[in-house]
This record gives structure tokens, sequence and C-alpha cells, in this order.
């Protein structure tokens, strides 16, 4: 695979319109513009990379709309020494994006067939989460718990209790919550029983599974 100037100059097109529908934070405007997405596409539709919609990837899942990705990765707050968790690697680009803006990215896929997929596409490309796991990730990742940002990028019915414990006090936890359309909200711990809650308007994405589905 190649990133032609082409690709850039897509690529440095879409990051004005996300700048124009909002997106401020210089950071991960400038970590977007220099992930190739056209690599986490799917092979049919790799000529759509730098259009700003989500696309189809393998297992009926989806990889997620460039603006979504943005605005999830901006009020999430990430800094340099942050631990973040990923629940739901599918594609690998929202990985990709953490991998921008700090080397302490865990993420969890609890689709075989995209685990497989993605964790060879991380291999070639060199990109090196400190965990890159198969499993439910509704139960989050206790074993290398606590967190101080939790990203959820998949429509949750509910905000599984085990991913606010599983974060720091002061730490921050970005899910979409609902089942046919979500809102988006951030969860602030501001003590070991108490929280935050603030919430950022509509999203669409494919729903967090849990053992019932
Ligand atoms: N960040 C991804 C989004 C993919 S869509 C991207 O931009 O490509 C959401 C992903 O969440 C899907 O891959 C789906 O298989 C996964 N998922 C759904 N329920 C899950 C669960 N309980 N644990 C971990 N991953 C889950």
């Amino acid at each position: 695979m190649k990133d032609t100037t082409k690709h850039q100059g897509l690529r440095r097109q879409l990051m004005e319109t996300l700048r124009k529908k909002g997106i401020s934070s210089a950071e991960v405007l400038q970590v977007m513009t220099t992930i190739p997405r056209h690599f986490f596409m799917d092979p049919g539709l790799v000529n759509f990379a730098y259009e700003d919609q989500a696309y189809p990837i393998a297992a009926e899942q989806t990889i997620s709309q460039p603006y979504t990705v943005a605005f999830q990765s901006q009020i999430l707050e990430v800094a340099p020494h942050h631990k973040v968790l990923e629940i739901g690697t599918g594609s690998g680009y929202q990985t990709a994006v953490l991998l921008g803006l700090t080397p302490h990215v865990y993420t969890v896929e609890r689709q075989q067939e995209l685990f497989k997929k993605t964790q060879r596409l991380f291999s070639q490309l060199n990109l090196r989460p400190k965990k890159n796991v198969f499993g439910d990730g509704y139960k989050g990742l206790p074993d290398t718990a606590p967190y101080d940002r939790i990203i959820v990028t998949a429509g949750a019915p509910e905000v599984p209790k085990e991913l606010l414990q599983q974060l720091v006090v002061g730490g921050k936890l970005v899910i979409p919550v609902g089942v046919k359309e979500q809102v988006m909200f951030r969860f602030t711990k501001t003590s070991e029983k108490t929280f935050d809650k603030e919430s950022f308007g509509n999203f669409r994405f494919v729903p967090l599974l849990n053992d019932k589905n």
C-alpha cells in the first residue's frame, strides 16, 4: 500500500472539512493528517477513504466516520502520558489516531475475523498498541486497569459499570449510549464513587454487543 501525494492532498482537504464542521483540536487534526485512512478501508472502497462517511468493513461492522473519530478523540482530551483503553478496534483507524496522541494504547475487539485482520495490518504498518486483545470489551480490560481514558466506538445500550470502575480518579470515559441512535456522553470520575456526566449530541454507531446478543 502506498500513501501518494494525491492521498495526502485529499487528506488535507478532509481536515479542512472537519475544521469547518467544528473540530478545533490542533493535535487531533495534525495526527489525522498523517494517517492514511485508505490503509484501513475495505479494498473495494479505498477510493472513498477521504469522504467524511462511515463505510462497511468485515463482519458487518463499520469504519467510523472521520468526523466521529475526530470528535471522540477531541473530547477524550488525551495527553502523551495517558493510558488509553479503546473498546471496538474494528478497522484499527481510531487506534492509529490514538497512537498518534499517546504510546499507551490498549484495544479490544470481539469479532475474531476483524481482530485477526487488524492485527496483521498493525504489524504491516508498524503500529504497536501495548495490547491488542480479542475479547468482550463490555467488561473492559481488568488486567491492565486502571486507565486515564476509555473510548467506546460502538453504541452501548447502557454504560458498562466495569468501564467506570476501570478509570483512575480524574479519568474520562467517552461513550455513545443508546440503541437505534446514540447520545455521546463523557463521564469524568471525580472520586471512587462519583462521576460528572456531560452530553455531546446525537451519533449513529453499530451496536456494542454483550453476552446476550
Ligand atoms: N474504531 C472502529 C469502529 C468499528 S465499529 C473503526 O473506526 O474502525 C465498532 C466495533 O466494535 C466493531 O468492530 C465491533 O465488532 C466492535 N464491538 C462490538 N461489541 C464489542 C464488544 N463487546 N467488545 C469489543 N468490541 C466490540
